[in-house]
């Protein structure tokens, strides 16, 4: 981990001298390294001892597995696996499961912690924890995955429990991969639908999870334009990097709310249309096996050129690390609402302060989806189904309670949102920790 947590531990002045000293080039930031600067921030603005610091940055725990597989052409294959469990002072350690070639240690570090603060954030009773596999998905078959998958729960299996760690959809799995790990969770535990989060519907998954997390982004759209006195969703202009669950959903609703979304893209192409593209007819070409960029209702654009899109808000809603020291000053937008997790470098951050652009942080931001999921979990150890409107409902009640408090010591403490965020969350985390002891 990075300079920070030097600072923020036990390596003080001293040690940070001792680096710059060196005058050699320090490697690119880690997923991790990010991640830690904006909690270090934030720390500086909490009274905590050294320990406590030390304590909040560091995993509890970090599984590291192979999983092998027979491909159907029968030949061998190996994949690397991890499950991060960051915190569980606040509740089970929770958080999602991605499957993507980009995962390693780092990155699943890095986002276990953020599901920590986004959990406190929230005032969800969950602890936080993030899990991957190495492994591009498209590359393999339906029986593939379905192995892999399971073998994913046969080996985190000592780690996980209803009452331990409950995993989650993240990129590129979805309620069919939460299926398959259910009911492998299930032949050895018995019946547990509460093990996993983001299930099937028929299979005790809840109704509005699917769309909750670009639900939630449009739920904190709207509070921030509220306290802004900048009106609301209708009439205003939107722009999407990641078509996927979140921005799809975020689109649907900001669509149906009356919101021009003007510009989307995906890690293939991108689309856009002055007077706001027509999102069901997107939805519906692109289901039907169509590219962005092939829509009949839009302008294709080069997909590099989303993000500076003139627009109201700009939703980074693929993957981290997009928006850079490099490309935060050609931004023309007038908020950026995060629905990915960690697309802003923390050089990034710094330039959109600078230029006075509010940023909604991801920990809040999309904060929605594992919300439902707390939901869902909650309908599971009841065996007992909420209707959408009753979910939606107090989905909304969730988000406009986390905003309140955020906007509140931001403006009392003249924060950036997402340092507020964080500091609401260490808090909450440090406490209960405190709380709990250490014997
Ligand atoms: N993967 C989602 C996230 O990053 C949801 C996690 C969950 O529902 O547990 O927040």
């Amino acid at each position: 981990v990075g300079d920070c947590w030097l600072v923020g531990a036990e390596g003080g002045p001293a040690a940070t001298s001792a680096r710059k000293a060196t005058l050699t080039p320090r490697p690119p930031s880690s997923h991790a390294d990010n991640t830690n600067k904006f909690i270090c921030e934030a720390l500086d603005h909490l009274d905590l001892p050294p320990a406590m610091r030390r304590l909040l940055l560091a995993p509890q725990r970090e599984v590291s597995v192979q999983l092998t597989i027979q491909r159907d052409n029968g030949e061998l294959a190996t994949y690397h696996a991890y499950r991060v469990q960051h915190d569980n002072s606040r509740g089970p350690y929770k958080g999602g499961l991605r499957f993507a070639p980009e995962v390693d240690i780092d990155d699943v570090r890095s986002l276990a912690s953020l599901m920590t603060w986004k959990t406190a954030v929230m005032d969800i009773p969950f602890g936080g924890g993030k899990g991957g596999i190495s492994v591009d998905p498209k590359a393999l078959s339906q029986r593939e995955l379905e192995v892999l998958t399971r073998k994913l729960v046969q080996a985190l299996r000592p780690v996980l429990g209803p009452h331990t760690d409950i995993p989650a959809p993240d990129m590129n799995t979805g309620a069919r991969e939460m299926a398959w790990f259910f009911d492998e969770y299930s032949k050895t535990a018995g019946f547990t639908p509460g093990i996993v989060t983001g299930k099937p519907l028929w299979l005790h998954g809840s109704l509005g999870r699917e769309a909750a997390t670009g639900r939630g982004t449009v739920f904190a759209i709207r509070e921030l334009l509220r306290a802004q006195g900048a009106g609301g969703i209708a009439g205003k202009t939107f722009v999407i990097q990641g078509f996927g669950n979140v921005g799809s959903w975020a689109a649907r609703i900001l669509h149906e709310q009356g919101g021009h979304v003007v510009a989307v893209a995906d890690a293939l192409g991108a689309t856009s249309a002055e007077a706001g593209l027509d999102v069901p007819a997107l939805v519906q070409h692109l289901a039907a096996g169509g590219s962005l960029a092939a829509f009949p209702g839009g302008t294709p654009i080069p997909k590099d050129s989303i993000l500076t899109v003139p627009c109201h808000v700009l939703i980074p809603a693929a993957v981290g690390g997009v928006i850079t020291e490099a490309n935060a000053g050609a931004l023309q937008c007038q908020v950026v609402a995060e629905a990915a997790n960690g697309p802003i470098t923390p050089e990034g951050d710094a330039v959109l302060r600078r230029r006075g652009i509010p940023v909604l942080p991801d920990i809040y931001c999309n904060g929605g989806g594992v919300t439902v999921s707390y939901f869902e979990w909650v309908q599971n150890l009841q065996n007992y189904r909420w209707t959408e409107e009753e979910v939606n409902a107090k989905l909304d009640r969730v988000m406009t309670d986390a905003f309140r408090g955020i906007w509140e010591l931001a403006a009392a403490e003249q924060l950036a949102l997402r340092t507020a965020a964080f500091v609401i969350a260490l808090q909450r985390v440090a406490q209960a920790r405190a709380n709990r002891g250490f014997d």
